[in-house]
């Protein structure tokens, strides 16, 4: 069942989707070559609770950390180690935080120094996939309208669409109706409700769309060993259209890149 948000229960989610963006802004500043995931983590930790709330991961089925932290090969839910990160590594890193019983749940994909060419056109397109997805969470569509665009801006560029793992809708829980897959047919699946809130996070891979586990039980990596990257953002339908409950701004302003991507996506300028 499809769980509508009314807007006193939408800004709580802004508070929480911010924190977590607030987070990765903070670890921007911090990713370098040398520093090892299980630092990152213990850093994004402290700095969650220092804002009032909960790491969102932290025990959530049993995951050991607060960070899923994924570099180069690995797509998601990479658990944070004493290997420090080297120049030209990429590195997703998911977060997620509960605060006001409502919970954010934000991803990007980290270059870290100087990262081949092709990664970071990978990179470039998979965050534009996430915006072309986000286009269609609006009135009138449905789930296949957005995992369609997806999917076409992605393969067009001959890279491969996750299948087994999608986004999700957000609130009291971390994972709530519907599945936001990446990949499908215009048209097809929910349709779009006002006061609906998902995470629409694409995970798309340089080689083909397949994809193993370790024997850890939770890391996913490509099954050719070729980058995957990861873009996360936190999506309410608000009079009709997608509103950017989380941001990527912290994150610009701690590298210092010039970005206008968020501006079509909302209504609110952010402190
Ligand atoms: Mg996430
Ligand atoms: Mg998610």
């Amino acid at each position: 069942m499809i769980i509508t948000k009314t807007k006193e229960e939408i800004e709580l989610m802004r508070e929480s989707a911010l924190i977590v963006s607030k987070t990765l802004g903070m670890l921007a500043a911090e990713i370098k070559p040398g520093v090892t995931t299980l630092h990152l983590d213990k850093l994004a930790e402290d700095f969650i609770r220092d804002h009032g709330a909960e790491p969102g991961f932290l025990g959530m089925y049993d995951f050991p950390n607060s960070l899923c932290m994924s570099p180069n090969a690995q797509v998601v839910h990479g658990i944070p180690n004493e290997k420090p990160l080297e120049d030209g590594d990429i590195i997703s890193i998911d977060c997620g935080a509960l605060k006001n019983d409502f919970y954010g749940d934000h991803a990007y994909t980290f270059e870290i120094g100087e990262v081949a060419q092709e990664t970071r056109e990978l990179l470039k397109a998979t965050k534009e996939s996430l915006y072309e997805g986000i286009r269609e969470f609006k009135n009138g569509n449905r789930v296949g309208d957005v995992a369609y665009a997806i999917q076409k801006y992605t393969e067009d560029r001959g890279y491969g669409v996750v299948r087994e793992l999608v986004g999700h809708g957000l609130g009291r829980k971390m994972h709530e109706a519907p599945n936001m897959p990446n990949y499908g047919k215009r048209g097809r699946g929910k349709k779009f409700k006002e006061g609906m809130v998902v995470a629409i996070e694409p995970m798309i891979n340089l080689g083909t769309h397949r994809i193993k586990q370790l024997p850890d039980g939770w890391t996913i990596l490509t099954a050719d060993g070729k980058p995957s990257a990861h873009f996360e953002h936190d999506v309410a339908l608000i009079n009709g259209k997608p509103e950017l409950l989380s941001t990527f701004s912290y994150i610009y302003a701690a590298l210092g890149i010039e970005s206008d991507e968020e501006d079509e996506f909302k209504t609110q300028v952010y402190d």
